[in-house]
């Protein structure tokens, strides 16, 4: 059984005062668990801390992927997976975050 596109749309409208406070909410932890990390946790590659520098080096490096991806291909629709959250501004690793654990552990990924 298929539901009708308005029906969808009604209930994903009522919906939205639940799912954007949520949203924002769950954003945010994770956002804290990722700095309480980097600042408690040091590069596993070098050893020397990661901090908040290390966060910030790979949003830029981030950003600056889906920048050019858009540029390459205008128009485009894009399903993306963020493998990189930390990358260690000492030694360059790339690192990946583990949500269960709470640690960065080396990734090969680029972005
Ligand atoms: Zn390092």
């Amino acid at each position: 059984m298929r539901l009708p596109t308005p029906i969808i749309a009604v209930a994903l409208l009522l919906a939205l005062p639940v799912l954007l406070p949520y949203a924002f909410v769950s954003r945010r932890l994770h956002q804290r668990r990722l700095r309480s990390a980097a600042e408690a946790q040091p590069c596993p590659s070098c050893g020397r801390p990661l901090g908040v520098a290390a966060l910030q080096a790979s949003d830029e490096q981030w950003r600056a992927h889906v920048a050019e991806l858009h540029r390459a291909h205008p128009g485009a629709r894009f399903r993306l997976v963020r493998l990189v959250y930390a990358i260690c501004i000492t030694c360059g690793a790339h690192l990946h975050f583990r949500e269960a654990s709470g640690t960065f552990t080396p990734s090969k990924a680029t972005a």
